[in-house]
């Protein structure tokens, strides 16, 4: 078994190898071949790699690097290949805890590697803003800084920052070399204790409390009674449309306290004006109207699974599910909405390996029969991310996100997984020497599995 992560579809290989000679590396554009797809040929004399696209040649180019053994030799044969979905993503929380520009730059390195292609970036949070924002200086100066380095450390250290717009364009380049997608996240219109505390104008209370310096759910929401809030919402996504390329926006949605919302007269108001039901509806009426603005200017629109509650969310958003109670990312799936699988008991990498084992992760069922047929056709693909709250350090994502995030890119590229178990684990080791070498540490394969010893 070849030490290969994602696994390639086919391979006919002959049993013997060859000195690898970058010289004699062909190119060759081939249109017949699937997007991203690939097909590498090697013999004693040649290698050719054939791609309909740039994609393919990049996949082709990692999978040739992971075939070559440390002593310079590749393996003869055949391999013909192509993702299985086309969402094969990695999410970072900066907010909780922030990353240098060059520890985000390793993990997408090491991503690329394994083919992932989208980067979901989540940007803000209750407890930091960390988008540079020239329309709202505040949330630079107020909202992206809390009293407290480390949640529940008593120590009264400041803590933030945030990612300038050049270091922005600069890690949508890198991204783009590698064929990466990044999506930001503007998280709304819960998970805005950070905004509020800028822009105390924006609640429904006037609530100007400190950016908290530890994990929960925070009653502090955005009035969706207030213009203001919209005028806010839609200048944001402005600056971030002007700064990110691709087609996706996140816009959160998930855990919104409802409670702010039930006491401020201007929510029952707009609840009364528009006839709405009640405030889980208000949301669905703000997430109606922010996702038009998205639409007006050409961007697709993606909510956590939340977005779903009110039943009018529309069906041009895409909805990541991640902890679905009444499974309505099904029934949005097979009416013909688009959902990435992103759930908490598979590829929640915060999880510690206690809560989610190696083995966990890769027995995820992207496509599980609760879906009709059209609703699995449904499914762009995976996400994992690395929320923050308990990860202080580069090196500690490291540790969690890896392997399981190996699994999690298998899985994306070839649907189910392709090799048992043992099998994936030892390719899984083989890749802690060029993990390293891009600066990114391995959990100790002693930890991936811990209830198996
Ligand atoms: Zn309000």
């Amino acid at each position: 078994m070849l030490p290969l992560i994602p696994y390639p579809t086919t391979m006919n290989l002959s049993g013997g190898t060859c000195r690898f000679n970058p010289d004699t590396l062909v190119f060759q554009e081939q249109s017949t071949l699937p997007h991203e797809g690939y097909h590498l040929s090697i013999t004693p004399t040649q290698t050719v790699l054939a791609f309909a696209d740039d994609a393919g040649r990049f996949y082709g180019e990692q999978t040739l690097q992971q075939l070559t053994s440390p002593d310079g030799t590749v393996p003869l044969g055949e391999i013909e290949d192509a993702p299985r979905f086309s969402w094969r993503g990695f999410m970072i929380d900066s907010s909780r805890h922030i990353q240098t520009v060059d520890e985000i730059k390793a993990f997408i390195a090491a991503a690329a590697r394994y083919k992932l292609n989208v980067f979901h970036w989540h940007l803000c949070d209750d407890q930091g803003w960390r988008f540079e924002s020239e329309r709202y200086p505040r949330l630079n100066e107020i909202g992206a800084f809390r009293n407290g380095w480390g949640f529940g450390n008593p120590n009264p250290e400041r803590y933030g920052g945030l990612f300038t717009k050049a270091q922005i364009r600069d890690i949508i380049a890198f991204c783009a070399a590698r064929h990466i997608t990044v999506v930001p996240e503007i998280d709304m219109p819960g998970h805005s204790a950070a905004v509020l505390k800028s822009y105390p104008h924006l609640s429904c209370i006037g609530d100007a409390a400190d950016v908290p310096t530890g994990a929960g759910v925070f009653s502090s929401v955005l009035c969706a009674g207030k213009e203001e809030t919209f005028e806010f919402c839609c200048g944001i996504l402005e600056e971030v449309m002007d700064l990110f390329p691709g087609k996706y926006i996140h816009i959160g949605g998930d855990e919104v306290p409802k409670d702010n919302w039930d006491a401020c007269p201007l929510c029952q108001k707009r609840i009364a004006d528009e006839g709405l039901k009640d405030s889980e509806d208000l949301q669905g009426y703000f997430t109606a109207r922010i996702c038009a603005f998205l639409r007006e200017h050409g961007k697709t629109p993606i909510g956590w699974n939340e977005v779903l509650n009110a039943g009018i969310c529309p069906q041009d958003m895409v909805a990541t599910k991640w902890w679905d109670r009444e499974n309505r990312c099904d029934a949005f799936a097979n009416s013909g909405g688009k959902i990435i699988m992103e759930e908490t008991a598979h590829v929640y990498l915060d999880y510690d390996y206690h809560r989610t084992p190696l083995r966990q992760t890769y027995s995820y069922d992207l496509q599980p029969d609760t879906l009709t047929a059209a609703g699995k056709q449904n499914v762009l693909g995976i996400e994992a991310p690395i929320w923050t709250e308990w990860v202080e350090t580069f090196s500690r994502m490291g540790y969690m996100c890896f392997p399981r995030l190996l699994a999690v890119a298998e899985l994306g590229w070839c649907g189910k997984a392709p090799t048992d178990y043992p099998a994936f684990r030892q390719r899984a080791e083989a890749q802690r020497a060029a993990l390293d070498a891009l600066g990114v540490t391995m959990a100790p394969a002693e930890d991936w599995d811990p209830e198996d010893t």
